[in-house]
């Protein structure tokens, strides 16, 4: 039966895992005829996959809400419909708030209900008042959705390998709305990353709210650690680069570290955050570890990869925190050197432990003080890492045009931002590029081309002691570097 085209624009707000889930409802909508738009004007749906980690983040949806009637409105005057859904972590917080306060939204669903979205569809269409969907279903929607037919990724994509989170940091929403911890099968990653390779990606980055935490069953039988599944999944020829987001402290198990040593395609970038450098707020949070816990897993780490880069989150005034912790942060900090880094005000959020603490609340003017002060410290860090990469040559993977036309624009194998000047035929390649130039948020470059300048590489750091290179490598630099290490 022949479906009829519709145009669907999906709008993204918060974490990686919300741009992969975005993905995946495209897949589901597919075979019911609805394309990707790229834009919300003249869409037959319009999909909000929010965010509710932050106050600011939640109330940019009520706004967008209020854009999107207009634009429904000046559809249903030209006779046709305009769904709009609201999907993602204020959906499942928010429900029928969201129906209340915005009746001409159709359809509210949570972030563990999309694979059930053509069975909302079907009811929104009929009409019979809004769909709200925010269950926690028994059945897991990784095993419901598509698989052969998937959308190509690009040469950088993510694959979702861990959800929800048990350790409630007494912050955090993220135990409410994504629910209890729950790992994949490693088949299903494996499978998925083959079919990704095979359509043309070269990089994956694991994801999962505690991506460290995974224990997912292995084709074996047995549980599998994170460790386990990266060196799986460095057998997949043609996967370049693997990397994972978001660790905790307390998941970092030295299997993993060691992976960060002996599996060249890990890159050597580790996003761990710590948010206080204070042991007292720490516990408070319930984090449950030290700032010394922290600082001595990034040593293990460095010890294991050499060069590593470290990025991480911080929170500024959590209630209770005073000067002497916030000074015990920036210490932090400065030990450790961070080549990148987010650092929030806190937010009290609705339901969570320290929204209910009202001792040592800071003002709104207080947080911005200490933000600018620990943003200010990360800049310095970021932008002296940045700067002493110049000179050297670093593998980048192209995977976007740049804003210049004859400009392809990448990631460096620590995810800076590289731009240079090189021909299309190197997107979605790994390729060595001298830097020339660096600032606090990017580096641009010169495509290498030339075997002397490639004996000074770090490129020949990265794969030293391994006879070939990753397949996702770029044709002519791997003979290179087969010769160099030969
Ligand atoms: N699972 C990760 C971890 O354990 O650190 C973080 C996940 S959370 C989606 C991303 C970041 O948002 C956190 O690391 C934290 O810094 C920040 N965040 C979470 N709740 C917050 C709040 N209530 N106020 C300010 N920042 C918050
Ligand atoms: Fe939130 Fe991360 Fe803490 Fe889980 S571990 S409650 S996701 S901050």
């Amino acid at each position: 039966m022949a479906t009829s085209r519709k145009k669907l624009f999906i709008k993204t707000y918060g974490c990686q895992m919300n741009v992969y889930d975005s993905g995946r409802m495209a897949d589901v909508l597919a075979p019911l005829g609805y394309e990707p738009a790229e834009e919300a004007e003249g869409a037959d749906m319009v999909i909000l996959n929010t965010c509710h980690i932050r106050e600011k983040a939640s109330e940019k949806v009520y706004s967008e809400l209020g854009r999107l009637r207009l634009q429904q409105q000046e559809k249903a005057a030209a006779g046709e419909r305009m769904i709009i859904a609201v999907a993602g972590c204020v959906a499942q917080a928010e429900g029928a708030e969201i129906m209340a306060r915005a009746p001409h939204v159709d359809m509210v669903f949570g972030p563990q209900t999309y694979h059930q979205l053509p069975e909302m569809v079907t009811r929104a269409v009929r009409g019979a008042g809004g769909v709200i969907n925010t269950d926690f279903p028994v059945e897991s929607k990784f095993d419901l959705l598509p698989g052969e037919g998937a959308t190509p990724q690009g040469p950088s994509a993510f694959v979702s390998v861990q959800e929800g989170c048990d350790k409630f940091c007494t912050f955090c929403v993220v135990p409410y709305t994504r629910g209890a911890e729950y790992s994949r099968s490693a088949t299903q990653i494996l499978e998925e990353t083959r079919r990704m390779v095979a359509n043309g990606t070269v990089e994956i980055t694991l994801l999962g709210q505690n991506v460290n935490a995974y224990h997912g069953e292995g084709p074996d039988g047995g549980t599998w650690g994170l460790g386990r599944l990266i060196r799986a999944l460095a057998e997949i020829d043609g996967l370049a680069r693997i990397r994972y987001t978001t660790s905790h402290p307390r998941d970092m198990d030295d299997d993993l570290i060691r992976a960060h040593g002996e599996v060249p395609q890990l890159m050597p970038f580790v996003h761990l955050p710590v948010q206080s450098g204070s042991d007292r707020i720490l516990a408070a949070m319930n984090r449950k570890h030290t700032a010394d816990d922290y600082r001595r897993i990034v040593d293990k780490l460095r010890a294991a990869r050499p060069g590593l880069a470290l990025s991480s989150d911080f929170i500024v005034g959590f209630p209770g925190e005073t000067a002497e912790d916030f000074a015990a942060t920036l210490r932090l900090i400065t030990d450790v050197g961070f080549a990148s880094a987010y650092s929030f005000k806190y937010s009290a959020r609705p339901g969570t432990p320290a929204a209910a603490m009202a001792e040592g609340r800071l003002t709104e003017d207080d947080k911005s003080e200490r933000l600018e002060a620990v943003q200010t410290l990360l800049a310095e860090q970021q932008r002296a890492f940045n700067a002493g990469l110049l000179g050297t040559v670093q593998e980048v993977l192209f995977d976007r045009r740049g804003k210049h036309a004859g400009q392809l624009l990448g990631r460096s194998p620590h995810m800076q931002a590289v731009h240079a000047a090189a021909p299309d035929r190197l997107l979605g390649q790994v390729v060595p590029v001298r830097i020339t130039a660096a600032s606090a948020s990017s580096l641009g470059g010169e495509v290498v081309t030339t075997e002397t300048a490639l004996a000074e590489t770090v490129l020949a750091e990265t794969f030293l002691g391994n006879k070939t290179a990753p397949s996702g490598v770029a044709p002519d630099i791997k003979a290179n570097h087969q010769e160099m290490t030969a």
